[in-house]
């Protein structure tokens, strides 16, 4: 039995199955998800983040992690959450850049947000050898009532979205089933019953398709919900737009190139792009002050990067130079990572 089998027996039997079903099995499936089997990350994997680009990426998530600390007031007890946190890459290079603050590492408590046994004992492997007190979750339902700093750096990406399509004036779920024994794209039933959906559809010509992932507007609302009443901010890093924007962003990735989505389920990445306008807002429902948007340029710009690298590369050789000049561009230039890529500041 594989995935894809898996899932034609289940539409066989029960159905049609929406897109955030897919995703979610495709990701997560107990035995067959593609977090719980693969080592995804890497040259040798199927894609490559930021922090697996670079130590300078931390290490700047590192500069914002301690100046919202102090702004904090320096509190003693406090925790640094991080969500989806791959191969462990960032939180090692957060606590390796703020090791000479004094106080920050005394009475941290560390939480990593991971689904993926897999993936929490390689960066169990990697972590507890260099902090004592971290925790592993597979929600953020368990965080504890104190200061709290959240970081995500590609999480939400991966959490599953709902499609909608308008067709002949009204919408229509998008949903997965099959047709000749193969899985394929087909209208589901009418109706929506997200009022963003509802809105964007009546401007909206057949054919469009509009996405929506309550998981993540959900999650936010809870960490602003959070960090509004035990003081705290979130820092999420992802690839994604701002309102108005619409069409379908699903996408899967394999061995660094884009894949047909329905094909080796459980195989490829599958993702979709972040709507940061409905992050920001349900911050702000949350009961959040601020929420700022950014693009990843912009971010690591102002958290020092350019600075960051030469001092690195002051005392690197011709060849180091050149990995940090070629890392430095990957992350920032607008044509690379710099502006896909953007940052949500809830404060
Ligand atoms: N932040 C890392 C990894 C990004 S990949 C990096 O930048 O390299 C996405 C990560 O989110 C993986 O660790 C995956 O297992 C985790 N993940 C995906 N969906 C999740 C969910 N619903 N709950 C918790 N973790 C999830």
């Amino acid at each position: 039995m594989n995935l894809k089998n898996y899932l034609k027996r289940q539409i066989q039997q029960q159905g049609p199955i929406s897109v955030a079903e897919f995703m979610q099995l495709a990701l997560m499936h107990p035995e067959y998800g593609y977090y719980q089997k693969q080592q995804p990350f890497g040259k040798q994997g199927d894609f490559i983040t930021a922090p697996e680009i670079s130590q300078l990426f931390g290490e700047m998530v590192a500069v914002w992690v301690a100046a919202m600390w102090q702004q904090m007031g320096c509190p003693k007890d406090w925790q640094l959450v991080e969500l989806g946190p791959g191969r462990g890459v960032l939180m090692q290079d957060i606590l390796r850049a703020t090791k000479h603050i004094e106080g920050f590492h005394a009475c941290l408590s560390i939480v990593m947000v991971e689904q993926s046994s897999a993936l929490q004992k390689v960066q169990k492997d990697r972590l507890i050898p260099i902090h004592n007190k971290i925790e592993w979750h597979e929600t953020i339902d368990r965080l504890l009532p104190k200061p709290t700093l959240i970081v995500a750096n590609e999480f939400f990406d991966a959490l599953p979205i709902y499609q909608y399509v308008k067709a002949n004036g009204a919408v229509h779920e998008r949903v997965i089933g099959l047709e000749n024994d193969a899985l394929c794209f087909t209208l589901g039933a009418k109706g929506v019953n997200t009022q963003a959906v509802i809105e964007i559809a009546a401007h909206e010509s057949d054919g469009k398709v509009i996405e929506a992932s309550p998981a993540s507007v959900h999650i936010v609302e809870q960490l602003a919900a959070h960090t509004t009443v035990h003081g705290g901010a979130a820092l999420l890093i992802d690839y994604g737009y701002e309102m108005p924007a619409c069409g379908d962003t699903l996408q899967a990735v394999k061995a660094h190139q884009y894949h047909p989505i329905l094909e080796d389920v459980g195989e490829a990445d599958i993702t979709a792009h972040v709507n940061f306008t409905a992050l920001a807002e349900a911050a702000k429902q949350g009961g959040s002050k601020e929420q700022k948007i950014m693009t990843q340029e912009e971010f690591l710009k102002q958290m020092g990067i350019e600075l960051r690298a030469r001092l690195l590369q002051s005392k690197a050789t011709q060849e180091q130079k050149k990995v940090i000049e070629e890392s430095l561009t990957r992350l920032v230039s607008p044509e690379e990572m710099g502006t896909l890529f953007k940052v949500l500041m809830i404060i």
